[in-house]
């Protein structure tokens, strides 16, 4: 349930509206909006009778909240969710670009990549130094030093970093030179891991699991919202289907889908949904002209020696190119 205060309503009248909240024992979550602040009403069982509230000084109105998603859902907040980071903010209308390799390899590596990256014009420098394997016998990611090489590279690029945690155990360390921690998709119902990072002061982008239904999607983040952290970027980043020319497939209809249910920002990964560079541009154009709200995009120096996700990789050189067509797309379409 979700209680409308006046335009206008002082903060006395939020408090008082709060205690009775607390009183009969549910969580108030005050969300301040455009020109009124709301109050959501969470950890009810079943049903809040309306008539508790609607006579207290400075309420509007109370409103149901139907969906099993509360903080996520639009119904909750009818504004979109904007979270700047460094000079990107996504849920603007802006496209921020977060680009980089699939894993940290070498200071060098990094170097060289943030640099060419940051040319280009992406807001956002990327990398894994613990990484998802499907295999145990492949490579893992540099841990802790990879974490050094890319503060290294924020320190000269001024990109800040998106960086992957694969588990609890590891999460102080990454949130501690990460900028924004990023959960992948075998991890997107890892229940502990979304609640820590629910009380982490780092902005999380949260990948749709390769076989999540919507609604999956956003009750995950709603662990992370429910713990106390409102900055969750959706990622859609292909889901498996029957098909072999890709090794995804990129569910762009899951965009609209999800800026319609939830205000949280959605961007996209076009290079973990094709898994083949060539795929990877033409996809990145159709995020631009789509309306999402950011792109991931994998970037290597090397791709063809690099550790993880070489055949996905862009050259630099491919990169500046895909940057050119998103910003043209983006300037006739864009709805900032
Ligand atoms: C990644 O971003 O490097 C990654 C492993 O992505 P996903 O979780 O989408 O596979
Ligand atoms: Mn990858």
């Amino acid at each position: 349930m979700l209680i409308v205060m006046e335009k206008g309503s002082t903060e006395e009248q939020i408090q008082a509206a709060v205690n009775t909240i607390e009183k009969r024992g549910y969580t108030a979550r005050p969300i301040p909006g455009g020109d009124r602040v709301s109050i959501g009403i969470l950890h009810n069982k079943g049903s809040v009778d309306a008539a508790h509230f609607l006579g207290l000084d400075g309420v509007k109105e109370v409103i149901p909240v139907t969906k099993p998603y509360k903080l996520v859902s639009r119904e909750l907040q009818k504004e979109n969710t904007r979270i700047k980071v460094g000079d990107a903010v996504f849920g603007n209308g802006s496209l921020p670009v977060i680009a980089g390799p699939c894993a940290v390899e070498s200071r060098e590596q990094i170097l060289s990549i943030a640099r060419s990256v940051k040319k280009a014009g992406a807001k956002l420098f990327r990398g894994g130094a613990f990484k998802p394997r499907t295999s145990p016998y492949s490579f893992q990611g540099l841990g802790e030093e990879g974490l050094q090489y890319l503060a290294h590279a924020r320190e000269e690029t001024g990109l800040p970093i998106v960086t992957e945690v694969m588990d609890v155990e590891n999460f102080d360390i990454v949130e501690e030179y990460a900028d924004v921690v990023q959960i992948g998709t075998r991890n997107m119902q890892n229940f502990s891991l979304l609640r820590r990072a629910g009380k982490s002061r780092r902005p999380v982008v949260l990948k749709r699991g390769m076989s999540a239904m919507l609604q999956e999607w956003l009750m995950a983040a709603e662990y992370i919202m429910e713990e106390g952290n409102p900055n969750v970027i959706l990622c859609e980043r292909g889901v498996r289907t029957f098909v072999r020319h890709s090794r995804n497939t990129l569910d762009l209809s899951v965009v609209p889908a999800a800026k319609k249910e939830s205000h949280l920002p959605v961007i996209v990964d076009p290079s973990h949904a094709s898994g083949v560079r060539d795929q990877v541009v033409p996809l990145a154009c159709a995020c631009a002209a789509l309306g999402a709200d950011g792109i991931m995009i994998e970037v290597h120096n090397n791709p063809d020696e690099a550790l993880s996700d070489g055949a996905q990789s862009l050259y630099p050189k491919q990169f500046a190119d895909v940057m050119e067509k998103i910003n043209a797309i983006h300037a006739i379409v864009g709805q900032k």
